[in-house]
């Protein structure tokens, strides 16, 4: 039995002392919660003062990106070590990165493995546009951004790490994509490809969350599908209200 997640990227919002308010607000309707893992990802910035909050509850934290390097003459980047002493997962290749960022999955896959190499849970994020989504090649696409982030992994890593299917025309849009279909696409883009290269066990242990313009009141529909095991939030998780929502139907 896969435990939920469910994960706020709080994206290039609030400064420390407003990450800090968000992070007590959420401590305080879920510093107990022990059925669905709950991870905050907030910048940078207020990734220590948000870790300080959450400090001796169930919540975990995460950041947004880091580099594939741990250490040098590269400005402006933040290395895996430093991460590790502030957070225990980390968003990778989010379509955002990708699309501003330029990152391949080859780069995806460098920082996957370094996330392994320093003990933090990465939530690789893979997902198709609208374009390939109306030639119908999602799943080719999809499946390919896998195989990609997950090349010389070990089963016993590809089975504790989570995968993020955001459609990225859903991203922000209020927009999400049909549960069903959701459903589907993760069995065929993420499991059975997991499940070839590393076999049946790796697939059925991952964890996959959905991820684009969930809210409160289209949660359910994803946690009533089999293959869905949580969300990635974006907007809805920038407030506790709305995120706590999310916890409490994800229990
Ligand atoms: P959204 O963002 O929930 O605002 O659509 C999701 C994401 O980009 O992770």
């Amino acid at each position: 039995m896969r435990k939920p997640i469910m994960a706020g990227n709080w994206k290039m919002h609030k400064t420390v002392s407003e990450a800090k308010a968000l992070a007590e607000a959420i401590k305080q309707g879920a510093a107990n919660v022990s059925e669905v893992d709950v991870a905050l990802c907030p910048p940078y910035t207020a990734l220590a003062a948000v870790g300080e909050v959450v400090a001796g509850t169930n919540i975990k934290v995460g950041a947004q990106n880091m580099c594939a390097l741990e250490e040098g003459a590269v400005t402006g980047e933040i290395s895996p070590l430093m991460v590790k002493e502030l957070a225990q997962y980390v968003i990778l290749g989010h379509s955002e990165r990708r699309q501003y960022f330029a990152e391949s999955d080859e780069r995806v896959n460098k920082k996957v493995q370094m996330a392994f190499k320093h003990g933090l849970t990465p939530i690789i994020c893979v997902g198709e546009n609208l374009e390939q989504n109306k030639a119908g090649e999602t799943v080719e696409f999809v499946g390919g951004q896998v195989r990609g982030a997950l090349q010389d992994l070990s089963a016993e890593q590809v089975a504790q790490l989570i995968v993020a299917y955001e459609p990225i025309w859903a991203i922000g849009t209020g927009l999400a994509a049909e549960p069903e279909a959701v459903n589907q696409i993760i069995k065929e883009s993420i499991r059975n490809v997991v499940a070839e290269q590393f076999g049946a066990e790796a697939a059925q242990a991952l964890r996959v969350q959905y991820g684009g313009s969930v809210k409160p009141a289209n949660v359910a529909g994803f946690m009533a599908q089999p293959e869905i095991d949580g969300a990635l939030v974006g907007g809805a998780s920038l407030k506790a209200d709305s995120f706590l929502a999310l916890i409490e139907a994800a229990r």
